[in-house]
């Protein structure tokens, strides 16, 4: 149980935390902060949030946990304010869906709280933004990833897993550098391949009449084109040489396809689309 529970940042991922946290009468009370004071009142008025602060320093000096739930790539200053005002025993983590970074960040910026910094990665979210996209079910049956460093208070983790426990998520561990190549390859290649792929046919003068003819597979596709481009910037560039080096196997591997498809080499094209459809009827 949590008394007073600070948001930073209340939008998708923040928000859901918060109304999830509600439904299952785990906090007794949440406090939102961020830029816009639209957006904290916003949240106050569908009941995501408590009350609202237009400050970190008042939001966060009487919490008892604090969450981070900004781009990743805007953590740091937000640390070094938290660093000076949070209270004795008050733990603190993130939802960045990037960790060397955040981690890094972290660590210049906290200080002697660092021991009581969690961080974390919710696998869960959706293409959209901002507090009115939430919903209390996003982590329901989802993983959520932490990453504890040496120096993490062993009580700090164990809070910050009942915390996600009690929103409905399962718990696991990763090094903060496996979690990074792990979601380079399944969250963020993904990602830049649909941007680009939409961004190409977009490029394309007649693009309005193949976008007409786009039906349900290139929708699937790219559904996750829609999703912010200011937080896939932070996060390409905030996990780049894990980003970078699954962009390199990838393009070798479209390269290879190009190949079998310019020389008509039946055997390799059914090979690897076949290897490709039991691999994600096995494991999808
Ligand atoms: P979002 O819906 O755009 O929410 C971001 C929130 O942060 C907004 O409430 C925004 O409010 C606030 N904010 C932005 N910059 C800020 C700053 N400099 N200082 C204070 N508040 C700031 O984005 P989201 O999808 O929830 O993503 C938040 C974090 O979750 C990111 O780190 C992302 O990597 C991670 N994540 C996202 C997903 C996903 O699928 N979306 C999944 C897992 C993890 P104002 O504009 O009013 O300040």
């Amino acid at each position: 149980m949590i008394n007073k529970l600070c948001i930073i940042g209340v939008g998708l991922i923040g928000g859901s935390l918060a109304r999830a946290l509600k439904a299952a009468n785990f906090v007794t009370h949440i406090t939102a902060v961020g830029r816009d004071v639209e957006h904290l009142k916003r949240a106050v008025e569908l009941g995501v949030a408590d009350s609202y602060e237009t400050t970190i320093s008042a939001a966060a000096s009487d919490a008892d946990v604090i969450v981070v739930a900004v781009p990743v790539g805007s953590m740091k200053p937000i640390f070094s304010e938290l660093s000076g005002i949070v209270k004795e025993g008050a733990v603190i983590t993130d939802v960045g869906s990037v960790k060397g970074n955040i981690v890094r960040d972290a660590r210049a910026a906290l200080g002697d709280k660092l021991s009581r910094f969690v961080p974390g990665h919710p696998i869960a979210g959706t293409e959209k933004s901002g507090v009115e996209a939430s919903f209390a079910e996003l982590y329901s049956g989802q993983r959520v990833i932490l990453t504890p460093l040496e120096e993490t208070d062993a009580l700090a983790t164990k809070m910050i897993t009942q915390m996600w426990h009690a929103a409905g998520a399962d718990v696991v561990s990763l090094s903060v550098e496996h979690h990074d190549e792990v979601l380079a390859a399944t969250s963020h290649l993904p990602h830049a391949l649909a941007y680009t792929l939409v961004d190409t046919l977009a490029q394309m003068h007649e693009h309005r009449e193949i976008f007409q003819f786009a039906a349900g597979g290139f929708k699937d596709f790219t559904r996750i084109a829609s999703s912010d481009p200011k937080m896939w910037h932070d996060i390409c560039l905030n996990n780049r040489d894990a980003l970078l080096e699954m962009l390199n196997r990838f393009s070798s591997d479209i390269t290879q396809l190009a190949t079998a498809i310019e020389n008509e080499d039946s055997e390799s094209i059914l090979k690897l689309f076949t290897r490709a459809k039991s691999a994600r009827d096995q494991n999808c």
